[in-house]
């Protein structure tokens, strides 16, 4: 079985390519979606938090308080550097459970895909990390459209990325979509087939 990283910029299209290569064959590990959920449910995860920053990012009912943690860890690095000491290592042990449970289900190709792959060190985690990008006016008009918000909150959070050309030298494929949605399907089937023919 082969490893992927996924990642690219805000509106790159690194979800839908990950969809793409779902649908040729490919079991896809969504680490935002991971932290989320352990964040809410592991107990482990509950705990570290709560020592860290208080029993107030839970409510009541035990949900995550986000707008507490918006206010209260977001905006400050070096608290947002302690969040991300509790949550990634248990994100790299649940992709590492994906993927013997991928193996031993004769999976061909197990995706990690994460927005923020190389700063979390999920690299480190795969065989070979595939970079999209696009032109940075098709990404702010796709999210626009997307996420009904204006190109000024588009770029905003750009800002507070990797650069493209920083995520392109570390990456062992390049993505380029710059084309159509058609376009894009047949870049990921290349890839699909390059990786997983013996
Ligand atoms: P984010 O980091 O914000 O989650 P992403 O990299 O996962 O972004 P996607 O959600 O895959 O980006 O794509 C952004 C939007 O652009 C989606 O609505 C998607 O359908 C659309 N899109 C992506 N690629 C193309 C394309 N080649 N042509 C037209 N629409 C596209």
């Amino acid at each position: 079985m082969y490893t992927l990283g996924v990642t690219g910029g805000i509106g790159s299209g690194k979800t839908v390519f990950c969809r793409f290569l779902e649908a040729f064959g490919a079991r896809i590990f969504y680490a935002d979606l991971e932290a989320k959920r352990l964040m809410q449910h592991d107990e482990a995860a509950r705990a570290a938090i709560v020592a860290a920053f208080g029993a107030e990012s839970y409510a009541d009912d035990g949900s995550l308080d986000r707008a507490y943690l918006a206010d209260h860890v977001f905006g400050d690095a070096e608290r947002v550097a302690t969040l991300n000491g509790i949550v990634h290592p248990l994100v790299f042990d649940a992709f590492e459970e994906a993927k013997t449970r991928a193996a031993a289900e004769d999976v061909e190709l197990l995706v990690h895909e994460a927005a923020l792959l190389f700063e979390a060190g999920g690299d480190a985690h795969v065989d070979a990390v595939a970079v999209v990008v696009a032109p940075e006016a098709d990404r702010v008009a796709r999210v626009v459209e997307r996420d009904d918000t204006t190109p000024q909150a588009v770029r905003a959070r750009m800002q507070h990325q990797w650069p493209q050309e920083k995520l392109r030298a570390r990456a062992d494929y390049v993505i380029s979509n710059d084309g159509s949605l058609e376009d894009l399907r047949r870049r990921a089937y290349t890839l699909y087939q390059t990786l997983t023919t013996p």
